[in-house]
């Protein structure tokens, strides 16, 4: 299950696309798109492959081709030849037989590069003869679908049929990615269930114009929780509209947190922390569990070189003594902080037992310290000198 992401700079401002698909990529997105709609975005592609290069970062990119992909690709072999996949969405290539020429002369090019197709296939720009067609067809039976059923019908259909297009003109079928996006958590359930059922070509999930904030990532997480579970979904991207000023890097970590949430992948130590109620009446107990999960966050580049299953690590930061040292006993490390009226100490627990009593002003920086060690003296490093 591989984590992907967008950018949303314009892809011709070479330095600041750079720094955004690094920001990404160091947030743990595994393939990072760029939009490649102009001849000068074409041509940006090779030098912020060079700029990353000079960063440090080798991240995958992946080319997201519309209308005129197949004429940017033939005139920019170095653009061609610099991504890692292209994007194809079959319902934006063309119309009639210019279509079938541009989706041919694409796929000639992956050919040629050797380089996987996504063909993704997004309701907002569905194939309209296909739909046509896929309605014709249902008309015509003696108990026709519903229009909710003819769309997700026509969706599959565009992505199987230009899949088997792809592998006619000689894209071989490990090569090929499909997609298929909706903004309706029903529909993209239902349409991917169809999709594994009647194909083995690895599927890229995600939810489109999912939206903002905690709408975005419920609609995403319950629509791809369900598929994922089922074993559905190859690579995952969520789709979230930033919050002014809001991070980019937020999908990644959204992405991230459902894989390991549902215990598919691991990419940083959990923090579990009550909710609060009357009994913790001071911020202190929201500020420790929000300064602790940033810190295992910021600090997992390094950790990730230096220690080996880190990312497995549990903290529990509990806000009183009701639940408090028994939830910190199941995690790695936990620390039950004293709830309003209780006496001023909180023990910390490591792997089950009481290990400290922390007092007095400074239990965020011990409580960090603590962790800091903790970590240093149970997971292996992979380089000992
Ligand atoms: S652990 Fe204590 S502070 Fe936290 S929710 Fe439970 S009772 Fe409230």
């Amino acid at each position: 299950m591989v984590v992907q992401s967008m950018t949303n700079t314009d892809t011709v401002d070479v330095l600041k696309t750079a720094i955004q698909c690094a920001e990404l990529a160091r947030a743990g997105s595994e393939l990072v798109r760029i939009t490649v709609n102009t001849p000068e975005a074409a041509a940006a592609v090779p030098k912020i492959l060079a700029h990353l290069h000079t960063m440090g970062v080798d991240v995958p990119l992946i080319g997201d081709f519309h209308y005129n992909g197949h004429r940017l690709l033939a005139d920019h072999p170095e653009c061609a030849q610099g991504l890692a996949k292209y994007r194809i969405n079959p319902g934006n290539v063309g119309h009639g037989r210019k279509r079938d020429e541009q989706f041919a002369q694409m796929i000639e090019i992956a050919c040629k590069y050797d380089k996987p197709v996504r063909i993704g296939v997004n309701w907002g720009s569905l194939d309209q003869d296909l739909l046509a067609r896929i309605m014709d067809e249902n008309a015509s039976r003696a108990e026709p679908k519903d229009a909710t059923e003819v769309m997700r019908e026509a969706m599959v259909t565009s992505a199987l049929e230009s899949a088997a297009k792809a592998e006619e003109l000689g894209l071989s079928g490990d090569r090929i990615i499909l997609s298929c996006k909706v903004s309706g958590v029903q529909d993209l359930i239902a349409i991917y269930r169809e999709l594994s059922r009647r194909s083995d070509y690895p599927l890229h999930l995600g939810l489109t114009e999912a939206g903002m904030g905690s709408k975005g990532i419920v609609a995403s997480t319950a629509a791809m929780a369900v598929l994922l579970q089922e074993g559905i979904g190859d690579t995952i991207r969520v789709s979230l509209t930033p919050e002014p000023g809001g991070k980019r890097t937020q999908e990644v970590i959204v992405a991230q947190e459902m894989l390991q949430t549902l215990g598919l992948r691991a990419f940083t130590p959990m923090v579990a922390a009550c909710p609060g109620c009357g009994r913790t009446t001071s911020t202190f107990f929201q500020e420790l569990a929000h300064s602790i999960q940033e810190h295992v966050r910021s600090k997992m580049p390094q950790w990730r070189v230096e220690y080996d299953g880190v990312e497995n690590m549990t903290l529990a930061i509990m806000g009183c003594i009701v639940n408090g040292p028994g939830e910190s006993k199941h995690a790695n490390i936990g620390i039950s902080l004293p709830g309003t009226g209780e006496v001023p100490a909180a023990p910390v627990f490591e792997d089950g037992s009481k290990t400290v009593t922390l007092r007095g002003e400074h239990i965020a920086e011990e409580f960090t310290a603590i962790v800091d060690r903790y970590v240093a003296r149970n997971y292996r490093r992979k380089f000992a000198t």
